[in-house]
């Protein structure tokens, strides 16, 4: 019965707090359970109700804790930052941009014009319709390396020849657009590649060295935006390349005619600006971060 009557008081008396008033008295009846009285008038009608000092004690605590919770200061929620520690050098970064040009060309040189960050394409013949791209992306100061014609591994790694016949192509098809002669090349799969084995053994020993005796320079590259493998997203490729992002060099490996690549390239230079990084074109005196050939 006493519990029941607790429960009851204490509903009635939180429901009423807003618009009643309360009035607390020593209780003359005598009664084991019930000490006090509280006189609650709403309107013309009042109310007495017998509260035991544990209800009183109860009820006194939950007020001085509301008062405490309307008191507090409101706390501003807070976002999750994740703390990053930019490396020590000279923290130059060179994006560069395999296979194209294609339909992302455009929208990816309009970016780079954006934030006045200068980069380098290693292109194709591509289509056609897309190599207005390429005179553009050299006009606007970008460096354009030559990645073979066909970028078709059978063809260009069956042999040394084969190989720079392909090249020549698209050397030729450079110069026409931009009037000048490209010496910085990056083979399809990178040196390290061990896809030509199945066409030519030991191609890539013979082509790295030979491409020297005719006067090219060759890059690899040290960050992987992973665009060319298993990620299909925007933020997977601005991770990849901002987690890896090094010291004195990076040279970081995108594809153009990847739309989720291309996406990521604001927010990476963002990034890269925010952080002390310096972006630039490369040039044949530039670092090439060779890598270790396997065939
Ligand atoms: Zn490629």
């Amino acid at each position: 019965m006493a519990v029941a009557f607790f429960v009851m008081v204490n509903i009635s008396f939180m429901a009423m707090r807003e618009n009643a008033i309360s009035i607390k008295a020593k209780a003359n009846e005598s009664s084991d359970d019930f000490q006090d009285i509280r006189y609650t008038t709403v309107g013309n009608d009042t109310e007495k109700e017998y509260l035991s000092e544990e209800q009183i004690a109860a009820e006194d605590k939950w007020i001085e804790e509301e008062k405490k919770r309307e008191e507090a200061p409101k706390e501003e929620p807070k976002e999750v930052v994740e703390i990053y520690t930019p490396p020590v050098g000279a923290k130059i970064v060179y994006l560069t941009f395999d296979d194209g040009p294609g339909p992302d060309t455009n929208r990816l040189l309009d970016t780079l014009k954006k934030y006045d960050v200068k980069a380098t394409f290693f292109v194709t013949c591509g289509r056609a319709q897309y190599r207005d791209a390429i005179k553009r992306a050299y006009d606007e100061g970008h460096t354009i390396g030559l990645h073979t014609c066909s970028h078709d591994y059978g063809r260009i790694y069956a042999s040394d020849e084969a190989y720079f016949n392909d090249l020549n192509e698209v050397s030729n098809l450079v110069r026409d657009i931009t009037g000048k002669e490209s010496k910085m090349i990056r083979f399809p799969g990178g040196s390290s590649n061990t896809v030509s084995k199945q066409y030519s053994a030991g191609i890539m020993s013979r082509l790295v060295a030979e491409v020297g005796n005719r006067g090219y320079v060759y890059f690899d590259w040290n960050v992987s935006s992973g665009d060319a493998g298993n990620i299909y997203d925007a933020n997977s490729v601005y991770n990849n390349i901002t987690r890896s992002l090094k010291g004195d060099y990076s040279i970081v490996l995108q594809h153009d005619i990847k739309s989720f690549s291309v996406d990521a390239v604001e927010s990476v230079i963002k990034f890269g600006k925010q952080y002390g990084f310096t972006f630039k074109a490369l040039d044949e005196s530039s670092p090439t971060a060779h890598h270790r050939i396997n065939n």
